[in-house]
C-alpha cells in the first residue's frame, strides 16, 4: 500500500498526503473529450515526451490524461511549503542526469534547463562496525574478497569479474542474480558488493543474471556514463520537474489537449477502435500510447490492458520498492561532516538503521534550501520497516535521529558533529521505482524494449516507459529512449540517440 506523508515538527503529529501538491488543468467534469487520434495515458516524462514531439504534426489531436493533479510521475520535487508554488523544490523521486546521457542533457538545452555541476566530494562507506571514505578499506571487514590487493580499486575489480571474468559465458545456467555473483567472486565478494554499495535491491530481488549484467555493461561503461573519464553528475536548477514542467508547456503550446486529475480506469477494443473510459469521460480513439509503467498498468481495467498483462514479457518485469525521506533543518549541521582532505561528505551508505543512504545536496540551486535525502532505501525490509514507522511520526524522527548519529556523529573517520531536530520531514514510498527483468525467462532487455513498441500484433498500441526499457532502468534516460525508440519506428522520426 503506497502511503506518503509529510510530517512537521512544528505540528509534529499532522499527517498530510503529498498528492495533492502539483499543477495542471483538469477538464471540466460534463465536458465531452472527441477529436483525439492519439491518446496518451500518463503524464510521466514518457508521455510528455511523446506528446512533445508529436504535438507539431498533431497539436490539438493528441489528449494526454493523468491520474494526479500534477506532471512527472516519478519526477516529483516538492517545496518544503505547499505556498511555494515556484519553488525551491527538492526531489522525493529522480535528481540527476550524468554527462554521458546526451538525449536527457540535449533536452536540456532544447527546454533552456540549467544544468548545475557540483565539485567532486567525499563519500563515506558505513558497514559492520567500521567507517572509511576510502572504500577500499572496508576490505579489513570482508576478509577473503578475490581481488588483487596491490592494485586496489577493489569495487571495480569485483565488477569487471562479474562483467568481464569467465563464468559470464555460462551466466544462462545460473538460476538468478544472487547465484551468478556468488559463483563469479564468492560469498565475500557477494557480501562487499551488497553491504557496500547504495542499491541493495539488485542483490536481493529475484533478478535474471543475463539481463541485470547487459543493464550494468552499459552502466559500468565509464564512455556511457562519464564520457569526460571523472563522472560529471550534472543536478537541473528547479529540480528534474523542470523537465515535465517544460515539456508540458511546450506541448500545450502546440495545442497538445491535457487532463489533469483523470486517470485512465479502462481501454478496450470496440469495433470503430479503442474506447477509453476515464473518471470522467468516454470515447474511441485509434490509436492509444500507455505511458504507464507496469504497476500503474495493473490496474487499468478493459481488454487491452489484459491482454499485455497476459504476455510473457509482461511478467518478466519486475519493481523495486524504494523509500526516500527528505529532512529540512534550520541549521545545515552537516556542514561540519569533513574528512582529513578537509572535503565535505555529499554522500554515505550504510547497513544500519535502514538508512541505507544519504544524499547532502551540493548544487546550489538544493544547497540553500538546507534538505537533505536521509532516507534512500531500496532494502525490502527496510521498505516495510518505513512505512510501519511513517505512520507514528516521532517514532519515524527518532529512528532516522539514531541512524544519522551512528552514521555521522562520530565515526573515527570525519569529524564530529552534533544532529539536530528537523524543521520538516517528507516520508514518500515508491512502489515501482525502476523495473528490472526477473530470474527464470530468457528475455534480454533488448527483446522487451522492442516489444513495448507494439505489445500486441495487429493493434495500434504502444508502451513507452521506463518500465519496458529495463537496459536503461532507474533512469530517465530510459524513459526519453522507450518513447523515441516508439517515434522513430511508429512515426518514422529520426530523433537521435537511440542505437540502432
Ligand atoms: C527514488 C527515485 C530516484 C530516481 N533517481 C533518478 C535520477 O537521479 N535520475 C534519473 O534520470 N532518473 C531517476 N529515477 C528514475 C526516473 O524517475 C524514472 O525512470 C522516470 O521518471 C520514469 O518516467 P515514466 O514516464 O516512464 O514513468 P512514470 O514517471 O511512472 O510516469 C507514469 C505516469 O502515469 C500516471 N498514471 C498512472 N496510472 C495512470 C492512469 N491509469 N491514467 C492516467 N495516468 C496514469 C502516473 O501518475 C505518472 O504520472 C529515479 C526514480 C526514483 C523513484
Amino acid at each position: 500500500m503506497l502511503k506518503n506523508s509529510i510530517l512537521s515538527i512544528m505540528a509534529l503529529a499532522l499527517t498530510v498526503s503529498c498528492k495533492t501538491t502539483g499543477s495542471g488543468t483538469s477538464s471540466a467534469a460534463s465536458q465531452p473529450v472527441s477529436n483525439c487520434e492519439i491518446v496518451i495515458v500518463g503524464g510521466g516524462v514518457a508521455g510528455l515526451h511523446t506528446a512533445y514531439r508529436l504535438g507539431p504534426q498533431y497539436g490539438e489531436k493528441i489528449c494526454l490524461f493523468e491520474k494526479e493533479a500534477r506532471y512527472g510521475g516519478r519526477i516529483y520535487d516538492i517545496a518544503k511549503s505547499p505556498d511555494q508554488v515556484a519553488g525551491p523544490f527538492i526531489a522525493v523521486g529522480g535528481r540527476r542526469v550524468m554527462e554521458g546521457q546526451s538525449i536527457v542533457i540535449a533536452l536540456a538545452k532544447e527546454l533552456g534547463i540549467e544544468l548545475q555541476e557540483p565539485p567532486p566530494q567525499d563519500e563515506l562507506t558505513q558497514a559492520r562496525g567500521m567507517s572509511a571514505i576510502n572504500k577500499d578499506e572496508m576490505i579489513k571487514a570482508f576478509p577473503g574478497l578475490p581481488v588483487n590487493l596491490q592494485a586496489g580499486a577493489y569495487e571495480g575489480q569485483l565488477y569487471d569479474k562479474l562483467l568481464k571474468g569467465p563464468e559470464r559465458a555460462h551466466v544462462e545456467k545460473y538460476k538468478n542474480l544472487h547465484d551468478y555473483v556468488i559463483a563469479a567472486v564468492g560469498q565475500p565478494g557477494f557480501d562487499f558488493l551488497h553491504e557496500t554499495y547504495r542499491f541493495r535491491a539488485d542483490f536481493e530481488y529475484d533478478l535474471s543474471a543475463k539481463a541485470y549484467l547487459e543493464y550494468l555493461d552499459e552502466e559500468n561503461n565509464a564512455g556511457a556514463i562519464c564520457p569526460s573519464g571523472n563522472c560529471r553528475i550534472l543536478y537541473p536548477a528547479g529540480g528534474m520537474s523542470a523537465f515535465a514542467r517544460g515539456l508540458e508547456s511546450k506541448a500545450r503550446g502546440m495545442g497538445v489537449r491535457f487532463f489533469t486529475s483523470e486517470p485512465v480506469l479502462s481501454i478496450d477494443k470496440v469495433a470503430s477502435g479503442y474506447q477509453i473510459k476515464t473518471g470522467k469521460s468516454l470515447l474511441i480513439t485509434p490509436k492509444v500510447v500507455i505511458a504507464v509503467p507496469p504497476v500503474a498498468l495493473a490496474n487499468v481495467g478493459g481488454n487491452i490492458p489484459a491482454a499485455i498483462r497476459s504476455q510473457p514479457q509482461f511478467k518478466a518485469l519486475i519493481g523495486v520498492r524504494v523509500t526516500t525521506i527528505a529532512q529540512w533543518y534550520d541549521q545545515p549541521w552537516w556542514h561540519g561532516i569533513k574528512a582529513k582532505d578537509g572535503k565535505v561528505v555529499w554522500r554515505a551508505w550504510t547497513t544500519g538503521n535502514c538508512i541505507n543512504s544519504v544524499e547532502i545536496p551540493q548544487e546550489p540551486y538544493a544547497a540553500a534550501q538546507n534538505v537533505i535525502r536521509v532516507v534512500y532505501n531500496d532494502q525490502l525490509d527496510c521498505v516495510l520497516k518505513w512505512e510501519t514507522l511513517a505512520n507514528t511520526p516521532a517514532a519515524m524522527e527518532e529512528e532516522i535521529n539514531k541512524g544519522l548519529t551512528m552514521l555521522f556523529a562520530n565515526n573515527g573517520v570525519t569529524q564530529p558533529v552534533t544532529i539536530t531536530k528537523p524543521s520538516k520531514t517528507v516520508y514518500w514510498e515508491w512502489p515501482d521505482a525502476w523495473y528490472f527483468i526477473r530470474a527464470g525467462n530468457n528475455y534480454s532487455n533488448l527483446d522487451i524494449y522492442k516489444w513495448a513498441v507494439q505489445p500486441l500484433p495487429g493493434e495500434d498500441i504502444a508502451l513507452v516507459s521506463e518500465g519496458y526499457n529495463p537496459q536503461r532502468s532507474a533512469w530517465t534516460d530510459g524513459a526519453y529512449k522507450s518513447s523515441i525508440h516508439y517515434l522513430n519506428t511508429s512515426f518514422g522520426m529520426n530523433l537521435p540517440g537511440v542505437e540502432p
